[in-house]
């Protein structure tokens, strides 16, 4: 088989030191075709602009896009012309087409004290959310008439059957699609949509419908109870940050963005650039590697690799690995050390 081609983008702050790490891992993994670039502050300084069309034209004919963390204080301006490090990440989500946002929130056993909530209600859950990214409220008509401003919610039937699909191919046993169908239209065209495509393609797949309060209240009060949860744009950016929290560690949690089956995902933590400890070598780099498991699984079809990954990471931890905001000292060559011991 063709060697995996993956642009890496290791971006700003703590990004080149996590982007290390990764590269490391991946190394260990397999056989891969890196090609590494520019994006956000580091490529505006080269550059002059965020997202070169050289950067871009490689994300589209690579395989899978890993990133790491763009933006930092030093590009924060307030002149509207000068370009800004998120414009790059924007521009590359627009041009992948990536229209589905995957955010797995497991809290891993070693780690369950981190969370917020009671032990005996985050453990054992293992749950997605999948998010759509492109509809919705978020990108409707929006405007100001005098004291009335508004803001329209549109939803097309094959913007919800594709993120459906996305939902039902990542789902072991259930999807449980999120709605406020006792109030919105494009609710309620949402769970026929969902119904439909359920139904007609993954009748093996239970299928669930929830409105999104009792959904909220839902995820803090039983979140075991959910495989894969399905929403669309702002419920599930709403969701996503809520969930977040079952595992209480902003420093571990990864996430994917996908676009049409064939064209390259982009993979990247969840956490930003960190410029408080940029430099020091003591990010925690699980976050980024726990996106590197996205792009194995989701990305690039290795599901194997993608879970010799995942349990190298677990046991690193079981055996006391942390990192300064899980508590310990561990540096981030340290930690991928151990990781990598496992592997
Ligand atoms: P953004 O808006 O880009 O998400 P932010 O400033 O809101 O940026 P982060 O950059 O994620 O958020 O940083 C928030 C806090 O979490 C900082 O104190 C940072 O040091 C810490 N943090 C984020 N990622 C990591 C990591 N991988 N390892 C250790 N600490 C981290």
């Amino acid at each position: 088989m063709a060697k995996r081609r993956i642009v890496l983008l290791p971006g700003d702050g703590i990004g080149p030191e996590i982007m290390a790490s990764a590269r490391a891992v991946l190394e260990r993994l397999g056989e891969f075709e890196f090609e590494e670039h520019l994006v956000g502050g580091a490529s505006i300084d080269r550059y002059g602009t965020p997202l070169t069309d050289q950067t871009l034209a490689a994300c589209k004919r690579a395989d899978a896009v890993l990133l790491a963390a763009v933006g930092g204080p030093k590009w924060d301006t307030t002149d509207p012309q000068a370009p800004r490090p998120e414009q790059g990440l924007l521009r590359l989500r627009r041009e992948l087409g990536l229209f589905a946002n995957l955010r797995p929130v497991r809290p891993l056993p070693a780690l369950l004290d981190a969370s917020p909530l009671k032990r005996e209600v985050v453990e054992g859950c293992d749950l997605l959310v999948v998010r759509e990214l492109t509809g919705g409220i978020y990108f409707g008509e929006r405007g100001r008439e005098g004291e009335r401003a508004y803001d329209t919610c549109v939803y097309t039937v094959g913007e919800i059957e594709r993120i459906a699909r996305v939902a039902f191919r990542s789902a072991r046993r259930r999807v449980t699609s999120i709605d406020k169908a006792n109030v919105l239209e494009t609710s309620r065209l949402w769970r026929e949509v969902v119904e439909r495509v359920g139904r007609q393609e993954f009748p093996h797949l239970e299928l669930e419908h929830m409105l999104v309060d009792n959904a909220a209240m839902q995820l803090v009060a039983n979140p075991r109870q959910f495989d894969v949860i399905l929403a669309e744009n702002m419920f599930g950016d709403i969701l996503s940050d809520e969930a977040a929290m079952l595992t209480g560690s902003l420093g571990m949690l990864p996430s994917a963005s996908l676009g049409e089956p064939g064209k390259p995902g982009l993979f990247e933590p969840v956490h930003g650039s960190a410029p408080d400890i940029a430099g020091q070598g003591i990010a925690n780099p699980l976050a980024m590697l726990g996106s590197v498991v996205l792009m194995l699984r989701h990305g690039l079809a290795m599901a194997d690799q993608a879970a010799r990954l995942q349990s190298a990471i677990e046991r690193a931890l079981e055996e006391g690995l942390r990192t300064r905001d899980l508590g310990g000292s561990a540096t981030t060559e340290e930690a991928t050390r151990a990781v990598l011991a496992h592997l």
